[in-house]
């Protein structure tokens, strides 16, 4: 089959079989990649959902200017969300994490500022890390567009969501690994979440740490080295992704 292009879309831009695109993808499809009425391509629907759809008019035109032709079946999910909690490491390192992890398979990003985050994050920024997890799931062919929360206190993030396989990624002390963990939903259960949390390059406080466990997450190892904190969630999410689909 020949290769299509690939762009995602809101649920809302539906309409009775119907597309009605943005002035920015009217843009990128007709004079980007330079389609043209009659041609084909595919789009993916924030909810996981993916489409042929084929323009039905040259553009630039008025709505609509697509007809969804088919459903197209595929999976490239994995069977658990994945929520990873970031502490906001220095300068661009969480476009680093949101590429790479979304590439990988994470479903929700909560990006928290800690006791030693130095980052503060603009609206623009939180807006240019949504652009890259939707350019990424497009490329790596994703069913859904993992979201991308605003930024939260360390304590709000941890809150955010709950599951029974909550884990906070500590550089040292004698902690469990991670992988350890994982073998063991071989055995049991795969839970539907797991929620992995990581701390910012000074890492977490003992308070963190503190109060991380008090709230029922479990502190564990990513191995004997220090990795940087735009390493870490990349290795925690690569460790689930090799354990669920080896
Ligand atoms: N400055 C901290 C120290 O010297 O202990 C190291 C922080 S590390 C650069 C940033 C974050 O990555 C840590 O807070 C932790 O969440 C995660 N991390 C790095 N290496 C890890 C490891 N071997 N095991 C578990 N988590 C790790």
């Amino acid at each position: 089959m020949v290769q299509l292009q690939r762009i995602a879309i809101a649920p809302e831009q539906i309409q009775n079989e119907h597309l009605i695109l943005t002035a920015e993808q009217q843009h990128y499809l007709g004079r980007v990649l330079r389609l043209k009425q009659g041609d084909r391509f595919i789009i993916i629907e924030g909810n996981g959902q993916w489409w042929i759809a084929e323009l039905i008019v040259n553009l630039p035109a008025a709505s609509p200017q697509v007809k969804l032709i088919e459903i197209v079946s595929i999976q490239t999910e994995l069977p658990l969300e994945i929520i990873l909690i970031v502490a906001l490491p220095k300068g661009d390192g969480f476009e680093e994490v949101v590429r790479c992890c979304t590439e990988l398979g994470v479903t929700q990003f909560i990006p928290v500022i800690s006791a030693r985050t130095v980052l503060k994050p603009s609206s623009q920024k939180v807006e240019r890390w949504r652009r890259i997890a939707t350019e990424s799931a497009e490329q790596s062919e994703r069913q859904i567009i993992p979201t991308i929360s605003d930024p939260v206190s360390f304590q709000q993030g941890l809150l955010t969501l709950q599951s029974s396989d909550q884990y906070i990624c500590e550089a040292r002390g004698n902690y469990q690994s991670l992988m350890q963990e994982l073998i063991s939903f071989e055995t049991g259960k795969i839970p539907d979440k797991i929620i992995i949390a990581t701390g910012p390059e000074g890492g977490w406080t003992e308070e963190e740490i503190e109060y991380a466990i008090a709230i029922g997450f479990q502190p564990i190892s990513l191995g004997k080295r220090i990795l940087r904190a735009v390493t870490a969630p990349i290795v925690a999410v690569s460790q689930i992704v090799g354990i669920m689909e080896k």
